[in-house]
């Protein structure tokens, strides 16, 4: 299985390399040359596999060139040591809770299997590869837990000051060890920026081996489709086609739902649901892709205006628009209707939803409406408790902080203040 760049400028590569450069030389999107749907008795008998053996079925064909069976089941295993629940909250809606795991968002998934494909790839090997990487909030900790640690990788994390929750500021700066946060006065955009221009800058890639650990790269991206496949296996029982909701911001995870389809699990439609960042809405209306810069929401972790996944997005349903509206809605959604949203869904059945699992909440509902014939499940990509202030706010109620997030609190934070790219060109070259 080889990977090539939706630019077409670049020669295609195999896995082991997608994963080191991140992005191709021609600074095209990674997409994998084919893929081959799974026997159906998969998909029959999927109620009988454990998370692990399902897991693996869905990404050998894409990986398996570069790790052997026993480095991937080893890999999986560590990945995937924690639950991922489906329940039900009304009739015919369920949630599936993404935020399991150390970092309590679903990014957990794709940024510990990414870290450890680097691992395997960087032990007989004398470069060191570094990894450079922008956040809005939740990339930057689920980024730092994952790579903790990891021989061979360096990370540094590009965060807006000021402009992250205290939570997710601690759970990148206070690790330590290969971990560096760069917290830059600006905003995202301006992180994204400096990202962008380091990897295009040739005086730092003929001095080290730079990658980028946003969705853009094939081992966070793709892993993201395993806990569709077990959302499936969990709401099979039901008997009902089924839709799935995700709360999009640079559409990564969506885009790996959407793979799992094309592996033959039977999804009846996506809805990607926004916050008032609505470019994919708008071209689903109009056919006319305007990119924007991005606005602020309680949704931050979604702040994207100009969404890098949706051209993979286009590519899977043959850049045709006509084939895409059949397999995807997308809707958008404002702060105040978001926080009535926590509010309603606590009320009618004491679950308490994120911003973003809210937003996913009423992109679904708004589907449902014209299709209540399906069985609706949309995604809690994060724990509501790293978006404390709007969740107890706009409930009235004060929220327990799980131990895993206790854990970091109090640590000391460590970040290098920077203003410009200069500043982070000279980190890169001097520290
Ligand atoms: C990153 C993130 C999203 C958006 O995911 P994309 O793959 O970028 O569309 C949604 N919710 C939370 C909590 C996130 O951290």
């Amino acid at each position: 299985m080889k990977f090539y760049s939706l630019n077409g400028k670049s020669k295609p590569v195999n896995f082991k390399e997608a994963v080191i450069r991140g992005i191709a030389p021609d600074g095209g999107l990674y997409f994998p040359e084919s893929i081959t749907a799974l026997p159906e008795e998969f998909f029959h008998g999927i109620a009988t596999l454990s998370q692990n053996e399902i897991a693996f079925r869905a990404i050998e064909q894409f990986v398996s060139e570069d790790l052997p069976e026993h480095a991937l089941s080893a890999i999986l295993a560590e990945v995937l040591d924690f639950e991922f629940p489906l329940m039900e909250i009304e009739e015919n809606v369920a949630v599936l809770e993404l935020f399991h795991g150390p970092t309590m968002a679903f990014k957990d998934v794709g940024a510990r299997f990414m870290a450890r494909c680097l691992g395997h790839f960087s032990k007989n090997s004398e470069i060191e590869v570094t990894v450079l990487v922008a956040t809005s909030g939740d990339t930057g900790g689920a980024v730092a837990s994952g790579f903790l640690g990891v021989k061979g990788v360096r990370v540094v994390i590009l965060y807006p000051s000021g402009k992250v929750s205290d939570i997710q500021e601690s759970q990148l700066t206070t690790l330590g060890k290969n971990v560096v946060a760069l917290e830059v006065n600006g905003n995202f955009d301006d992180c994204q920026k400096m990202v962008k221009s380091a990897f295009v800058d040739t005086d730092l890639l003929g001095k080290m081996q730079l990658t980028s650990a946003n969705s853009i790269n094939v081992a966070r991206w793709l892993p993201q489709m395993f806990y569709f496949l077990f959302a499936y296996k969990q709401a099979k029982k039901k008997g009902k086609e089924i839709v799935f909701s995700v709360p999009s911001g640079n559409f990564g995870n969506i885009c790996a739902g959407m793979v799992a389809q094309q592996l033959g699990m039977p999804v009846k439609h996506f809805i990607a649901a926004t916050n008032i960042n609505d470019t994919v809405p708008e071209f689903m209306k109009t056919g006319h892709y305007r990119p924007k810069p991005s606005s602020p929401t309680i949704s931050n972790a979604m702040d994207v205006g100009d969404p890098s996944n949706f051209i993979r997005i286009r590519k899977l349903y043959g850049n045709d628009l006509e084939t895409l509206s059949k397999n995807l809605s997308s809707f958008a959604f404002t702060d105040s209707a978001t926080k009535k949203a926590i509010f309603k869904i606590y009320e009618q059945s004491g679950y308490i939803a994120d911003p973003h699992g809210a937003v996913g909440y009423l992109g679904l509902k708004t589907y449902l409406a014209e299709h209540p014939e399906f069985y609706g499940i949309f995604l809690e990509t994060a724990h509501p408790v790293k978006f404390l202030e709007v969740v107890e706010g706009t409930l009235g109620i004060h929220l327990e902080i799980p131990p895993q997030i206790q854990k970091v609190l109090h640590k000391e934070k460590k970040s290098i203040k920077i203003g410009t790219y200069i500043d982070l060109k000279d980190f890169l070259l001097n520290r």
